[in-house]
Formats: C-alpha cells, sequence, structure tokens
C-alpha cells in the first residue's frame, strides 16, 4: 500500500487502520469521526452517529477483502471490481459525513 499522510492528526495512516480520503487528503476513520463531532451541529448528532456506524462497517469490509489471502489468478479480477465497489460506497458515505 503507498503511505499517506492523516492530515488531521499528523501520523502515516498504516497497512489495516481505517482511513479514507477527502479533498483535504488522507484522513484516519477515528480522526474524521472525532473531527466532525466537535464542529456539527447539535441537531446533526444522530446523522453523524448513523454515518459513523455505516462507515465502520464498510471500511472493515474493505480490509476483510484485502486480508483474503491466496485468491486463485482467474478470480482475482472479480475480488478487485467488489473491492472497488467498496471503496465507491466509502467515497459516498465520506462525502455524507462530511456535508454534516
Ligand atoms: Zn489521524
Amino acid at each position: 500500500m503507498a503511505e499517506f499522510r492523516c492530515f488531521e492528526c499528523g501520523n502515516t495512516v498504516v497497512t489495516g487502520e481505517k482511513f479514507t480520503f477527502t479533498k483535504e487528503g488522507a484522513i484516519h476513520f477515528s480522526c474524521l469521526v472525532s473531527k466532525k463531532s466537535r464542529s456539527i451541529k447539535k441537531e446533526n448528532y444522530a446523522k453523524l452517529r448513523v454515518l459513523t456506524i455505516l462507515m465502520d462497517s464498510e471500511l472493515q469490509h474493505l480490509l476483510n477483502i484485502l486480508n483474503i489471502k491466496d485468491v486463485p489468478q482467474e478470480m482475482a479480477d472479480k475480488i478487485r471490481v467488489k473491492y472497488k465497489d467498496i471503496e465507491k460506497a466509502v467515497n459516498e458515505t465520506t462525502q455524507l459525513l462530511n456535508s454534516l
């Protein structure tokens, strides 16, 4: 994996950590959630909670796919497409979370 630095905490994103991308760059999932929870209006707390749960499970799904070992060559493309689909879902959730 390419190396990214979280623009919020300044630490390197380590393989296996949950993170996403925003316009400002790479950010840990936990850094994004705490940044948002400090800045949003009270009436958006319930939305933040739902999006946090959703994104956590999407990111876990991505990590689980990355952890599948010894994928047969003829399946590699299909797994890559699956990965891309979930990556797209993470990007959408990131945008929803960021728009709160
Ligand atoms: Zn961070």
